[in-house]
């Protein structure tokens, strides 16, 4: 009953605020995590777990918490919690519809109250206990977005960052590697090791990640003060090492000096199974095993991966509705290093297949802005779709076309200095981009961020002999309104370099005449890519 007046008065709170639907708890505070685990010492797939909870009481009338928690199932997948305890003494809970509710009654506002709480079971998902490509057992946990809560008893959403640790028990043949600094190894009776990781800044819960399995570990160059390490099955450790390390000192050092420091103590690159792509787990990336085994030249998303550090991990958008400022940010963070590394060719080839996978995203899911209005967590897919990586992505490739490079980077690193550890909005984004560039973008981040769909344009043109100019027509040929952004036109000669001018393209049709010194060889829209459009005929019309 509690729950669904809390449920009436969140709706409520929904419309006005354009909120994903995750259930908030305003009075309560999640501060650390210490997640005690045993698992993988038989050939059982249950997982036995003492967690230790600390949260802070924000606001007085606070009565009690809810931690999300998957609860047993009857096909006999889900947790069971068997006892809770606070300040060592029971602690009456209820743990049913996946929610752990446990009573704080009497904490003062500002207070932490910690619970500790015992439970086992055979998860359903987010940590997978399998076995790898070569029949090795081994556990990976992949808890995107909100699947955290099938193993860990966590307040399960992105805005509530924590401090945490990973205690684990398991056979001494497994390595385990967890988030954070290697606290301790120790080696206990029965071939058993317990390996101790902790997370010292905050983190969302489903970035808490934890890999245990037969690995041959790598122990790469220290850059810029912080460890590099790679992590390989026995197996595939000697094709697999070098594919781990490729890009990932560069774009290490790419983001810490463009950026920002690194936040964090250490990053390895971690081979996993039970997965494909990769995860971006804080401090500890996750290779799907297929793509690390291969033999074949594939690359891994070791810059993707390694630029969520940054963006998503360290600056976390606050609510799903904005999960672009994770994706986006990766994709284009990712093409920005293509360009310092292999040159323009190579970044504006990555621009055109970006701009190709806008233009089928947008067939594929119509009406969708790359901003969600009010991501609804009951929904069957996640709040990633192709518009937020690739739609994102190009929405900061214009912005930076929009105010330059120079106020684009300084912008990017004043929202990522003011943003560090905790976490961001599409507003907060767009206020770092006007005071960094001195510029309204809100019409901007409207176009592009909050209305679906693209610029189509398409026109002619002809050489005026006479006049010696060319004259440029274009049109916007998109349904609904019109689109207010900025148009290259390159007009090439018959030798030397092309000329660009810029229209502004803000009504239906604009016209342009541009003085030329001959007839040019070619009149091309958009030669140096910086506009997301759908670009249809543009011809030459006959001489008159
Ligand atoms: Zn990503």
């Amino acid at each position: 009953m509690r729950t669904s007046v809390i449920a009436a008065a969140f709706l409520s709170t929904v419309v006005v605020m354009h909120a994903d639907t995750y259930l908030r708890q305003p009075g309560v505070d999640a501060q650390h995590y210490a997640f005690k685990l045993t698992l993988l010492t038989t050939d059982s797939n249950e997982i036995t777990g003492e967690a230790t909870v600390r949260l802070r009481v924000v606001r007085p009338e606070t009565r009690e918490v809810l931690l999300d928690f998957a609860t047993a199932m009857p096909e006999g997948k889900g947790m069971t919690v068997t006892a809770v305890t606070r300040d060592g003494k029971g602690v009456a809970f209820t743990h049913t519809d996946s929610y752990l509710r446990l009573p704080i009654d009497g904490a003062r506002a500002g207070e932490d109250v910690t619970f500790t709480i015992a439970y086992h079971g055979i998860p359903a998902n987010g940590l997978r206990l399998l076995n790898n490509i070569h029949g090795d057992r081994c556990a990976f946990s992949e808890n995107w977005y909100n699947q955290a809560r099938q193993w860990l008893p966590v307040i399960d959403h992105i805005a509530d960052k924590a401090t945490g640790e990973f205690v684990i028990t398991t056979r001494s043949e497994y390595q385990v590697v967890g988030n954070g600094t290697l606290v301790e190894e120790a080696d206990l009776p029965g071939g058993l090791r317990r390996t101790h990781w902790k997370q010292d800044e905050p983190i969302a819960p489903w970035l808490y990640a934890l890999g245990v399995a037969k690995f041959v570990v790598h122990h790469g160059p220290v850059v810029r003060g912080v460890p590099l390490s790679f992590w390989a099955f026995p197996q595939d450790a000697e094709r697999g090492l070098p594919k781990l390390e490729k890009d990932a000192r560069g774009a290490f050092e790419f983001f810490s000096d463009r950026v920002g420091p690194y936040g964090y103590d250490k990053l390895a690159h971690v081979e996993a199974a039970g997965m494909g792509g990769g995860m971006e787990s804080t401090t500890n990336i996750f290779y799907g095993e297929k793509s690390v085994a291969t033999t074949s030249a594939n690359t891994l998303p070791i810059v993707h991966e390694t630029a969520h550090q940054w963006f998503g991990n360290s600056v976390t958008e606050s609510d799903w509705n904005d999960v672009w400022l994770s994706e986006g940010f990766a994709t284009y963070f990712t093409l920005l290093y293509t360009e310092h590394a292999a040159g323009r060719e190579a970044f504006v080839d990555g621009l055109r297949r970006s701009r190709d996978n806008v233009l089928r995203a947008e067939k594929a899911q119509p009406n969708t802005p790359v901003v969600h209005a009010n991501f609804n967590e009951a929904g069957k897919s996640g709040p990633n779709t192709q518009l937020a990586y690739q739609k994102g992505g190009w929405t900061l490739h214009m912005l930076r076309d929009r105010i330059g490079t120079d106020a684009f980077w300084r912008g990017i690193r004043a929202y990522y200095r003011e943003h560090t550890h905790g976490l961001a909005t599409t507003d907060d984004l767009r206020h770092a981009m006007e005071t960094a560039s001195g510029r309204d973008l809100a019409p901007f981040f409207r176009q592009w961020l909050t209305r679906s769909g693209v610029p189509a344009i398409e026109g002619s043109w002809r050489y005026d002999a006479a006049a010696k100019s060319v004259v440029v027509t274009v049109r916007q040929t998109q349904a609904g309104d019109l689109y207010d952004v900025p148009l290259d036109v390159g007009v090439t000669p018959a030798s030397g370099p092309a000329r660009i001018v810029r229209l502004a393209m803000n009504g239906r049709a604009v016209t342009a005449t541009i003085v030329v010194d001959a007839e040019p060889a070619s009149v091309t829209l958009d030669p140096n890519v910086w506009l997301l459009a759908e670009f249809g005929a543009f011809t030459r019309e006959q001489q008159q």
